[in-house]
């Protein structure tokens, strides 16, 4: 049985003293907390995390990784804050443990099925320290190996997850010997009767194929030695998950599988590598099609080898693989391989992704010199140092988006409609801003309402081409409905002065003008007029065909609702409201902007019928509208709730505030508020003025 001093014994081979000691108070930490708790096997719950440290120490891991390991159930199964364990282990260790407890709580059952792999990614992303993908594993790994005491149901989903999830996640970073584990563990689980039987099968086959195994190694040592080649031979099996795969997924039978004699030839370099391969292609003829340079061209997750087939005497097939010590080592511990190597070097950063971007580096270096370094991009990196967030729809279904997206962007994702009508969001069942950035794990819901619109602000937060295009698009359609609706007004005011109205007109004398213009539809120009691109005063007189002619009554002001939305702003630099006299300036493009009559920015044009409109407001005219006051009042204690109660109390509402102080006595406020009118505005002023200590109210206009 391991205890924590035969550990300790092995971690003081590669770790010092002081690290070794702070894996035993971490181990001690654990025990004294999971006391009283068992496994369901009856032993002490302590043995499990000493058994996951073990784990991680045969692959040289750092003393964090094996503190975490000590401590990885704690914040789950005893209530312990992450809180307490930065307090006793210091940041980096609690992290860990709080990641690996995250992946734990991750339940992979409950959400949608049938979408392993991105379940796969989404724990990538949602561990920002490889580490606690590697203390993840070694738990799992664990779990496994004790797995026969659970329930067969438990057993089974555990099983499933872990050939769903963690043996593929172990295959991504190379972790070749964890694969092969998990996937035998995982057959066990799920399919006890045909494991046992290819167990039995493959036993039975070892016998018989015995004295063949023998000879061909023999011949191979013998070709090695002739050529003064050093190398090591020897024999492999497949391993029981992979051949049950090839029979059921190549339709091959046992037989089939089991008549391949499969080899592998250990040696020091790279160079040897070729030399080994030469020589056994002049001992037995290569199968044609079936060499392949992995040493060259590596695998997606960095493996690298040569494989090839040779026909044995009497044509029996021998599959061999050729590779260095070192290749071996990473073949077997992928990521994990530079623990194993690096331990005792300090040089390197304490980053905590220092090693695994090193792993990545070599693996990218050598698919570059091999020319092809898409693949491995697409599948390892983006999954080590994520560009990408996961998150969950109300359904349980994982949408993928580009780092920094937001509840937009996830509505846009989900669908075109969900996104137009979009107007609030919960993250993890609560309400959020629309422009939070969304983070692995978490579970978005839209909450949409019907004949809802695209806020153009959306725009300065959103991260993906779909929403933002989505949203422009939508704008624009909204744009031009507006447009078509305020150039229709303008046209008709002028046409009212001469006595005339759109539908007065003949479709041909309509038709004509159009041509000139080379416009297809009089939407088009409806909306070229309300944009301010065309003069409603010119275009009337074209359709009325009266150049010369004058305007026979005064054409009345043009009114406006407050309901026209894009195409119709009003003038930052006066601020007009309801009740101000007010005209409209037409510019190119941007439509109509309202200015107070008497608003300086527009005094030199004001007169001009081409570039300024009457306007007035109508009866009806609905909204709210910003008014700047300046309010200069004796300074008191509590001035700014004075004021505010007291806007307040004439339904008033503060959009803005900010203060200066004059002298030691008097300060000047200014106010930003939104009122429906100058009525209104005026019930707020006199409010205002019943405070005590005010001396003056200006509104402030440009
Ligand atoms: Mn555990």
């Amino acid at each position: 049985m391991a205890s924590i001093d035969t550990l300790a014994e092995r971690l003081s081979t590669y770790l010092g003293a002081d690290q070794v000691n702070l894996v035993r108070r971490a181990y001690f930490y654990a025990e004294q907390a999971h006391d009283g708790q068992r496994r369901r096997s009856g032993e002490a719950y302590v043995t499990h995390p000493l058994a996951v440290a073990n784990i991680l120490a045969d692959m040289h891991m750092d003393h964090q990784s094996l503190m975490a390991a000590m401590l990885h159930d704690v914040i789950e199964d005893t209530g312990i804050a992450k809180e307490a364990l930065i307090a006793q282990f210091g940041e980096t260790v609690a992290d860990l443990v709080d990641g690996v407890s995250k992946l734990t709580q991750m339940n992979f059952e409950t959400k949608a099925e049938a979408q392993a792999e991105n379940f796969q990614k989404m724990a990538m992303a949602m561990a920002r320290d490889i580490r606690v993908i590697l203390v993840k594993l070694a738990d799992r790994l664990h779990n496994m190996r004790t797995l026969e005491v659970l329930s067969g149901e438990k057993r089974r989903r555990i099983a499933k997850e872990t050939l769903e999830i963690y043996a593929p996640i172990a295959n991504r970073l190379g972790m070749h010997a964890m694969r092969v584990e998990f996937e035998d563990l995982g057959f066990k689980a799920m399919h006890p009767m045909r494991s046992g039987l290819i167990a039995k099968a493959v036993k039975k086959a070892r016998g018989n194929r015995k004295e063949i195994v023998n000879k061909i190694e023999e011949s191979l040592t013998h070709c090695l030695q002739r050529d003064e080649l050093e190398g090591e031979v020897v024999g492999r099996e497949k391993h029981l998950y992979s051949i049950y795969q090839k029979m059921r997924g190549k339709h091959k039978a046992f037989n089939e599988i089991m008549d391949v004699y499969a080899f592998r030839i250990i040696v020091d370099k790279v160079d040897t590598c070729y030399r080994v391969l030469g020589a056994v292609h002049s001992l037995y003829k290569p199968l044609p099609g079936r060499f392949k340079d992995y040493i060259a061209i590596p695998k997606a997750n960095g493996y690298q080898s040569l494989h090839t087939t040779l026909f044995g005497m009497h044509g029996v097939p021998i599959e061999i693989q050729i590779r260095t010590r070192e290749m071996e080592e990473m073949a077997n511990n992928g990521i994990a391989a530079h623990w194993l190597y690096k331990s005792s070097d300090d040089e390197q950063p304490k980053g905590t992704h220092a090693r695994a971007r090193q792993w990545v580096k070599g693996v990218l270096e050598m698919q570059q010199r091999a020319g092809n370094s898409l693949e491995f991009i697409e599948s390892v990196k983006i999954d080590l140092f994520p560009d990408e967030v996961y998150v969950f729809t109300p359904k349980g279904r994982i949408m993928e988006l580009p780092k920094g997206s937001t509840a937009v962007d996830f509505a846009y994702a989900v669908h075109t409609d969900v996104g137009n009508s979009c107007i609030a969001c919960r993250i993890n069942r609560r309400l959020a801003p629309l422009s939070q950035p969304l983070e692995s794990g978490e579970t978005v819901e839209i909450v949409s309402a019907p004949g809802a619109r695209p806020n153009p602000a959306w725009l300065n937060f959103v991260v993906t081409g779909k929403a933002r295009t989505h949203i422009r698009h939508a704008l624009k359609q909204q744009r031009r409905s507006e447009s078509i609706s305020l150039g229709e007004r303008l046209l008709n005011k002028v046409l009212a002065g001469f006595d005339s109205h759109l539908d007065k007109i003949a479709a041909e004398r309509v038709r004509g003008v159009l041509a000139e213009y080379r416009m297809e539809v009089l939407e088009d120009l409806l909306e070229d007029i309300g944009l301010g691109n065309r003069m409603a005063y010119v275009v009337a007189r074209r359709l009325l065909a009266s150049e010369g002619e004058q305007p026979q009554s005064a054409e009345g002001p043009l009114a406006i609702r407050g309901t026209e939305g894009l195409v119709l702003s009003y003038a930052k630099c006066c601020t007009p409201i309801p009740g101000d006299p007010i005209v409209g300036h037409l510019s190119a493009g941007k439509g109509m902007v309202v200015h107070l009559e008497s608003c300086k920015n527009i005094a030199e044009i004001r007169n001009n019928p081409e570039k300024c409109v009457q306007l007035s407001w109508a009866k009806d005219v609905t909204g709210e509208f910003n008014v700047e006051l300046r309010v200069e009042l004796e300074h008191q204690r509590g001035l700014i709730a004075l004021l505010a109660g007291s806007v307040n109390a004439a339904d008033g509402n503060i959009e803005k505030i900010g203060m200066d102080e004059r002298d030691g006595r008097i300060s000047v406020v200014q106010l930003v508020i939104s009122v429906h009118d100058r009525v209104h505005l005026a019930r707020v002023i006199r409010k205002l003025r019943t405070l005590m200590g005010v001396v003056r109210i200006t509104r402030v206009r440009a």
